[in-house]
């Protein structure tokens, strides 16, 4: 493999998250191994030891019953039966002198000074201890009293046990093998498999880098984690793609709605300037060109500002307010323009009613549907505002007997710039309900328009208090 490779291989999440599973298992079975074979050790040393103090307590009952001599009797009988090689037997006094034994030719010197000290020390009557012969066998010596001033020494090697726990070295060392193999593949799953949400997060990245803007990561059926992941990064590019939307939709509506005003005012210079006017027809251009550019200007600010709220920029700015107080005012604002159509403004309301949301997009909210209303309406008409609490919810309903809306017409009315044909002779730019839908939207609240062509139509906005 080169050394790239090798260097891809190492920082991949996949490798690490393998590696760091299955090194993590092997340790943690290692030391669980560990330390069972310890205690399997132990159990074996000390049922050695449990033996070995047996046998000392029968040549204590010898001694009890017939004295020393028919102790080194049996020490001797002990001798033929025996393998030197693999058991001894001394009987020795306090201070350590050798009274008999076995041949301890092949055990060497085991040591017996200060035993008697230790023994004195020692809780259990015994001591006993392990010793490494010089071929590097290993052997118990167990050290007893038997008598008043007798002490025995019993040794035996391990070569029995050394086999037994053998068998159980290499078992557990192919376990150990075993289980980092297979901890190796199960880290290599258990990590693909997580990482396999991330995988489509990246393809969708990707994807969406080449220009495929609708891409989305696909979260069903993955894990919650990669579920919340994916989920975020799909709002995300939801959030992105309105963004672009809405600027796409700027640029539309400067190629084509903008235009119109800035051709109005060049058109109109260019014939004062062509024809031989009088200075009463330049200022009249000059009227006209301002007024113009307030329209222009009002345009642009309302753009920017349903463009704003639309990408989060401006929060609403909460407050606690009396609605009732804010739309009987709206209503006395629009009174004198109403009467002077002959138009019977009502209005609707309750004492008073407590709202929390923005006192000034609410203000503009009630302005440009009542203005609206009053615009869309003829003569001798009426137009009603109310608001009242219903099912816990906030409700301002603003109801004309105007010229209603067409059907086909409802589901655009609310895009920018949109103005339905039977509207054109009447005067705006169609960005009022835009301006309403943004603003009510960023207060959390409805809007919603029922209207029948000739009649009339209702606007019902829905606020939680
Ligand atoms: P503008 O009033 O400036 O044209 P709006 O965004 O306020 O723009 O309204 C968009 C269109 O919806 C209007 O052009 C009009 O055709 C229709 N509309 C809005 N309100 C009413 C209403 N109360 N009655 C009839 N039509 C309406």
């Amino acid at each position: 493999m080169s050394s790239r490779k090798t260097t891809n291989l190492k920082s991949s999440l996949l490798f690490r998250l393998t590696v760091l599973y299955a090194a993590t298992f092997t340790v943690l079975a290692a030391i669980g191994f560990t330390v069972f074979y310890y205690k399997i050790y132990s159990v074996t040393i000390e049922r050695i030891d449990q033996d070995l103090f047996e046998e000392t307590r029968r040549y204590a009952e010898i001694m009890a019953e017939s004295g020393f001599a028919a102790v080194r009797l049996k020490i001797s009988q002990e001798a033929k039966i025996e393998d030197a090689d693999e058991e001894f037997l001394r009987a020795f006094k306090l201070n350590g002198e050798t009274i008999t034994s076995t041949d301890m030719t092949a055990w060497g010197d085991v040591d017996n000074r200060h035993i008697y000290e230790k023994l004195r020390n020692s809780e259990s009557g015994y001591v006993s201890q392990t010793i490494t012969l010089t071929g590097g066998d290993k052997a118990r010596v167990m050290t007893a009293a038997i008598g008043p001033a007798i002490l025995l020494q019993i040794g035996e090697t391990l070569e029995e046990a050394d086999e037994y726990l053998d068998i159980f070295r290499n078992l557990l060392a192919m376990l150990i093998a075993t289980l980092i193999i297979c901890s190796t593949a199960i880290g290599w799953y258990l990590a693909r498999k997580s990482l396999v949400g991330m995988q489509e997060v990246t393809l969708a990245a990707e994807d969406i880098t080449k220009g495929d803007y609708n891409r989305r990561v696909e979260v069903d059926g993955q894990l919650n984690e990669i579920r919340r992941l994916g989920g975020a990064f799909n709002t995300m590019l939801d959030r992105i793609q309105t963004l672009l939307e809405s600027m796409q939709q700027i640029n539309d509506n400067i190629a084509h709605d903008l235009r119109s005003p800035l051709a109005r005012i060049r058109g109109i210079a260019e014939m004062t300037i062509v024809k031989d006017k009088s200075i009463e027809d330049f200022k009249e251009m000059a009227v006209s060109t301002i007024e113009e550019c307030d329209t222009l200007m009002d345009m642009i600010n309302t753009m920017l500002d349903i463009t704003e709220i639309e990408a989060g920029v401006n929060e609403a700015k909460m407050e606690k307010f009396d609605l009732v107080e804010l739309v009987s005012g709206a209503c006395d604002l629009f009174r004198p323009i109403a009467e002077s159509k002959k138009i019977r403004l009502q209005s609707n309301f309750p004492e008073s009613l407590q709202l929390r949301s923005d006192r000034k997009r609410m203000q503009r909210i009630v302005t440009n549907l009542i203005e609206n209303a009053i615009k869309y309406t003829s003569t001798d008409g009426s137009v009603t505002v109310s608001t009242e609490k219903e099912e816990g919810m906030v409700k301002i309903d603003i109801r004309d007997t105007g010229s209603g809306i067409a059907e086909g017409d409802l589901p655009y009315i609310f895009q920018r710039f949109y103005r339905c044909d039977q509207s054109r002779s009447k005067g705006g730019v169609g960005l009022g309900l835009s301006l309403v839908k943004a603003y009510t939207e960023s207060m959390k609240g409805t809007v919603l328009v029922r209207s029948d062509l000739g009649r009339g139509s209702i606007f019902s906005l829905r606020f939680t208090p």
